[in-house]
């Protein structure tokens, strides 16, 4: 079955919808996601979205904290977009009804990490689940807008799909769709697109604990890097210090409840099991110290000490203001029988965000013609080696919106599709009844991701790492050409993938910069001028 349109966009987290508001203005669009609609990192977002709304707070400041952060490696061009625009579009989401949280006199503003100012707009602690909200009501009301849910991107369709063009090289490829697995029907369409935007956020589920949901398996990275499109800094994975401790039992669940940064923000202490207040050991800045710090710092504490947790006390707060800030995490603390507002919170780091990812302009436009992309998936340069707090909601809007400005320009000079796109060939393949081959072989790289490529690295670790993940890659590429593809397999092939590049990126990363930390450099210069780590397929097939 085949679908034509102007415009594909994957994903329906923060930045599909964005750009597909501004897409619609002037084009059709398919908007396609893999699960339903709302199941997306961005319904999980808690504390918010970093802008310059304060009277005693200006844009200078929030440009020189994210260039802080990004310890050397923001772009400083895109920093500024980041910041000037970002106004602009809070409002725009205001008008479309999302209902942040307001005092008298305006938006509500909190402080997080790594923030000089309060400058968190928030509705209150479920900010993505509203702008999710919002965004989808919207976008659903839009006449030019198809969205098909439990639909999931296998491929890209570009020049090696088709026989005659497939020897063209590298550098002039252009993306004409995807190749798509209909989930209900079990069956492959392809999408062909005059442009096409990847949204398909992070790929958190890489790794053994993380805050991510079961989306995030890093489709996207994946899916380009096999097109031919460059990928850069995939080694700067943010490790969030505190989601909610498991109880020992987390093997299996797939996602862990994040405690935000705002709790922090808000005056909470992390302790040692015995109560010992531990972070001015590692930074002045206490607990406000930017996360890769205190995530480190809890991960040392725990390695030193062979705990399982570290606590996180906001019972010097009152019980009002606990609950008035944090309603959402009270109320799942509570359901796991912990009453936040007398009792220490026991957290672990967890994997969180993204910071490199496809390269792109200041408009979205990827190295593949005809490929745009928006979100946690790209790497605009803002958040260089390290992410600031709420960061990413800001640039999902500011950046997808530029997106679709990028589309636009593009649409007026598009080239002709080639008109023999072949259908996805499945002949020869069976259909799979060996599903513990897939579930084994992904708790097995989630585990060697955990213990090997996590917070702390070094070479020996990420070597022994890159062996197993190729024999992976081996067995799992032989079971995929043999077999008719279904979600699970799909998406296993991808984490491998994004695997691959994290530990690629790492071995080639030789100094501690931002979140990559590797016991080998710990001593060693940075070099200057910075640099950034870019990876590109160079394979002439997918
Ligand atoms: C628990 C948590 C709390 C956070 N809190 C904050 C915060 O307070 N502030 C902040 O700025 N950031 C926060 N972040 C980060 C932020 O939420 C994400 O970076 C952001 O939501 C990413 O948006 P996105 O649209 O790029 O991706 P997502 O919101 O993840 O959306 C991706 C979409 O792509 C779809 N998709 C994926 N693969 C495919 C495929 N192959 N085919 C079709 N569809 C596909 C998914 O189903 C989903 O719809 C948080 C993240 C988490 C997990």
């Amino acid at each position: 079955m085949e679908i034509k349109t102007d415009i594909l966009v994957l994903g329906s987290g923060i930045a599909g919808l964005y750009a597909t508001m501004h897409l619609a203005k002037y084009a059709n669009v398919v908007l396609i996601t893999k699960k339903a609609k709302t199941d997306s990192n961005t319904n999980y977002a808690q504390g918010g979205i970093a802008s310059v709304f304060a009277d005693n707070d200006s844009y200078e400041s929030h440009i020189q904290d994210t260039l802080v952060a990004g310890a050397g490696l923001c772009d400083r061009a895109s920093v500024e977009i980041l910041v000037n625009e970002g106004p602009e579009h809070i409002k725009e989401l205001i008008r479309i009804g999302t209902r942040f949280t307001m005092k008298e006199n305006g938006l509500a503003l909190a402080k997080e990490g790594g923030h000089s100012f309060s400058r968190i707009v928030h509705a209150q602690d479920l900010t993505g689940r509203e702008v999710e909200r919002a965004l989808i009501e919207h976008v659903s009301k839009l006449s030019n807008v198809t969205i098909l849910e439990n639909h999931l991107a296998i491929d890209l369709i570009t020049e090696h799909n088709i026989k005659k063009l497939k020897d063209r090289p590298i550098d002039s490829r252009h993306c004409w769709g995807a190749y798509v697995l209909d989930i209900t029907e079990s069956k492959v369409l392809k999408i062909i697109s005059k442009a096409t935007v990847i949204s398909t956020g992070g790929l958190g589920q890489v790794y053994q604990h993380t805050t991510n949901p079961s989306i995030a398996t890093g489709d996207g990275f994946a899916i380009a890097f096999r097109a031919g499109a460059t990928l850069g800094n995939m080694e700067f994975i943010q490790f969030h210090p505190t989601s909610l401790y498991q109880g020992g039992n987390s093997e299996g669940e797939e996602q862990a409840f994040l405690i935000s940064e705002a709790v922090r923000g808000f005056g909470g202490i992390l302790r040692t099991i015995d109560g010992e207040r531990f972070m001015s050991r590692y930074d002045s800045r206490l607990e406000l110290a930017p996360r890769d710090i205190v995530a480190r710092a809890i991960d040392s504490e725990l390695k030193k000490r062979g705990d399982e947790f570290v606590y996180l006390d906001v019972t010097n707060k009152s019980a009002e203001a606990i609950k008035d800030h944090f309603p959402n995490i009270y109320t799942k603390c509570l359901s796991r029988g912990i009453d936040i507002t007398k009792e220490m919170i026991p957290v672990v780091p967890a994997a969180h965000y993204a910071c490199g990812g496809i390269v792109v302009d200041h408009h979205g436009k990827t190295s593949l013609t005809g490929l745009f992309a928006s979100g946690e998936v790209t790497m605009t340069g803002v958040h260089g080696a390290n992410r600031l707090a709420s960061n990413s909601l800001l640039e999902a809007l500011v950046f997808s919106a530029r997106a679709a400005q990028g589309v636009a320009t593009y649409l007026q000079n598009v080239e002709k599709h080639p008109t023999e796109i072949p259908d996805w060939d499945d002949s020869g393949t069976l259909s799979a009844d060996e599903k513990v081959l897939i579930s084994h072989s992904q708790k097995e790289l989630k585990q060697l991701m955990w213990d090997y490529v996590g917070i702390v690295r070094s070479n020996l670790r990420l070597d022994f790492a890159s062996r197993r993940i190729s024999n992976l890659y081996q067995e799992v590429e032989d079971f995929y050409k043999k077999t008719k593809v279904f979600p699970s397999l799909l998406e296993l092939r991808n984490l491998i993938t994004c695997s691959h590049l994290i530990v690629k990126s790492g071995l080639m990363r030789t100094e501690n910069r931002g979140l990559h930390y590797s016991l080998d450099y710990v001593n060693a210069r940075q070099a200057e001028p910075p640099v950034n780590t870019i990876l590109r397929n160079t394979y002439q097939k997918s």
